[in-house]
């Protein structure tokens, strides 16, 4: 399925939610698509699937984005299957939340290497790649919580700061090889990360969106695609809210 002129795309956590419809949706853009899941192989086969009907090479693996040889496995499998990676979407994440002072430190301790320590470990491991691209880009996904700060979310929040601290830094340092990075910030989006709210914090969430509803995957993934699309050519190193105004 490789064809010369496709870019191919690896997107962390692409099994569910904004990971899913980021795959999807850079497969119907014309990207081939690589992309890892931690622990849902029934529903990555289905997003497979749904991505190769679009057209796309795709490369569905199991891997921990926190373990650092685990994201170079990956890199070096899609690059074996699809060829040099020019796009990374560093979606994985995940949620431990609770009153930071009974904090228990593996919940602490899972959020951080998760989100931030697996989003430095595939950037890391596909600079190279991107470097030697024509075009390369990378979108992080941190939070309004990461901007904001978010009661109960201490580690989630610490960890989505500390990503736009990174995507600043590595957009100055790789700007200079054509490489862009940006950071996508959603509010509350509808997934089975955010199933678990409480109906009590949902409206009271809801309260707070001047749009007065939730966010889809699908429109966090439209900001994705344009960000990674040459319209974005002269954008890099920004923070971009799909909030429904929550930030505003
Ligand atoms: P989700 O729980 O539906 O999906 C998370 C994905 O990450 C899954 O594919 C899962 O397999 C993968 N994943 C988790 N841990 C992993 C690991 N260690 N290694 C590899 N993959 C791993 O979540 P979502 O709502 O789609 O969130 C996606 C991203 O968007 C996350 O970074 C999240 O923090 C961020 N975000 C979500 C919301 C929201 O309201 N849903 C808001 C702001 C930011």
């Amino acid at each position: 399925m490789t064809d010369g002129d496709r870019t191919v795309a690896l997107v962390t956590g692409g099994s569910r939610g904004i990971g899913r419809a980021a795959v999807l949706r850079l497969a119907a853009d014309g990207f081939d698509v690589a992309f890892c899941y931690h622990s849902h192989k029934e529903q990555a086969d289905e997003v497979a699937a749904e991505a190769r009907r679009a057209g796309a090479g795709v490369l569905a693996l199991q891997a921990d984005v926190s373990v650092a040889g685990r994201a170079e496995e990956l890199v070096s499998a899609a690059e074996a299957a699809l060829g040099p990676v020019g796009v990374v979407v560093a979606n994985a994440g995940v949620v431990r939340d609770g009153p930071f002072a009974g904090m228990a430190q593996e919940d602490w301790d899972t959020v951080l290497r998760t989100n931030l320590d697996g989003t430095y470990h595939v950037c890391r491991a596909a600079a190279r790649s991107l470097m030697r691209h024509d075009h390369g880009a990378i979108v992080t996904i941190s939070s309004v919580a990461g901007v904001h700060g978010s009661v109960g979310q201490a580690n989630y929040a610490a960890s989505k700061a500390g990503i736009i601290g990174f995507t600043k830094s590595i957009a100055k340092e790789l700007g200079r090889f054509g490489v862009r990075v940006n950071c996508v910030a959603p509010g509350m989006i509808t997934t089975e990360m955010t199933d678990g709210l409480s109906e009590k914090n949902r409206k009271e969430q809801l309260a707070r969106i001047p749009l007065r509803r939730p966010g889809t995957p699908e429109e966090v993934a439209d900001l994705v695609s344009f960000l990674v699309s040459g319209r974005a050519s002269y954008i890099t190193g920004q923070v971009l809210g799909v909030d429904g105004g929550f930030a505003a």
